[in-house]
């Protein structure tokens, strides 16, 4: 995901993050940082930022102790986007994976080639799931094979995606978002954002993904969901109709919005509304669903976003229209049987 421009801004450890940043510096500063590290976590908890931050302090030439200088040439080269002993490897543009020449060819010329002028080399591959198997399983032979002063760093949000014999053979730095008060209290006095109670509700609690949404323009999307959601669950207008309605967004905002809801609406049907709504604006959306729907409902539809979610990611051009109808037809029957079955 991209980061936001106030992300970029961000200079030190999250103070959510201080724990991790400082055991992982002092592993650096004593010679024992694992040669191969998953930071795994929600979107927008600081993944990326904690795994930056890390490989700066790895390429650092007065990097005793994990530390960062920020002027020496390898800080500068880091900066610059340039250095020669980091290696970044992401899918390709237009591509949704990282595809094994990749992994074949500049991962494993990168690993067995000397330092160029850092006292580490670093490798970053992000999103680490964005990898199929066959290069999943190219990426497993350099990790049962450390090479000596290199480490890789390797960013998901769904660690259950990986291989398990990859994820075994990493040491994992699972990264959790703050308590809300602290993440509120980040969001006004560090990024300047005041009153983002709903922001991080719609981010599960992250606050970076907190950030990105409102760069985003807000939640004005996801009511636009909740509301989809609402009037497909009365029948009100017709399925085709109402998903002909989302074409201006892109299908993968559209799959992470309804699967939000449906989590928002979990919380909502187990704790009430409004304490189980962390979207103070979508209260009306779930207080008017709640009578209608079951826990059973409710996972099932869950079951099928994850599905859809499988589909379009897998496939190059999925047909939205029909993947959305076939979503909304689902919910809307889901309800009606619950209703009949009462
Ligand atoms: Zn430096």
């Amino acid at each position: 995901m991209a980061e936001s421009m106030r992300e970029t801004a961000i200079s030190g450890p999250l103070p959510w993050q201080l724990a991790q940043w400082q055991r992982l510096s002092a592993q650096l500063g004593q010679g024992r940082l694992h040669h191969a590290l998953l930071f795994s976590g929600p979107s927008g908890v600081g993944k990326r930022l904690l795994a930056e931050l890390l490989a700066a302090a790895v390429l650092c030439s007065a990097g005793a102790g994990g530390e960062i200088c920020g002027v020496c040439r390898n800080c500068q080269l880091f900066r610059a986007g340039s250095h020669p002993d980091l290696l970044r490897i992401a899918p390709e543009p237009e591509k949704r994976q990282i595809r094994i020449h990749q992994v074949r060819e500049q991962l494993t010329d990168f690993v067995m080639r000397t330092t160029s002028m850092a006292p580490a080399k670093v490798v970053i591959i992000d999103p680490a799931d964005a990898m199929n198997l066959s290069t999943a399983n190219c990426l497993l032979k350099t990790l049962e094979e450390p090479s000596p002063a290199t480490h890789i760093l390797l960013l998901t949000d769904a660690p259950a995606r990986l291989l398990a014999t990859i994820r075994s053979r990493c040491e994992s730095v699972r990264l959790r978002p703050p308590a809300p008060a602290d993440g509120l209290d980040w969001l006004r006095h560090v990024a300047g954002l005041s009153g983002a109670e709903d922001l991080l509700g719609a981010a599960s609690g992250c606050p970076l993904g907190a950030l990105r949404i409102e760069e985003r323009g807000g939640l004005q999307r996801y009511q636009r969901i909740a509301r989809m959601m609402n009037l497909a669950s009365v029948a009100a207008v017709p399925v085709p109709v109402l998903a002909g309605e989302c074409s201006d967004l892109e299908l993968g905002d559209i799959l992470a919005d309804i699967f939000l809801f449906l989590v928002e609406l979990s919380r909502a049907l187990a704790i009430g509304v409004p304490q189980g709504a962390r979207i103070a604006g979508a209260c009306d959306a779930y207080a008017e669903l709640l009578p209608r729907i079951s826990a059973l409902h409710l996972a099932r539809s869950m079951q099928k976003l994850l599905a859809a979610q499988r589909d379009a990611a897998s496939t190059a051009n999925p047909n939205r229209q029909l993947l959305l109808e076939a979503l909304l037809i689902d919910w809307q029957q889901g309800i009606a049987g619950w209703q009949n079955a009462r």
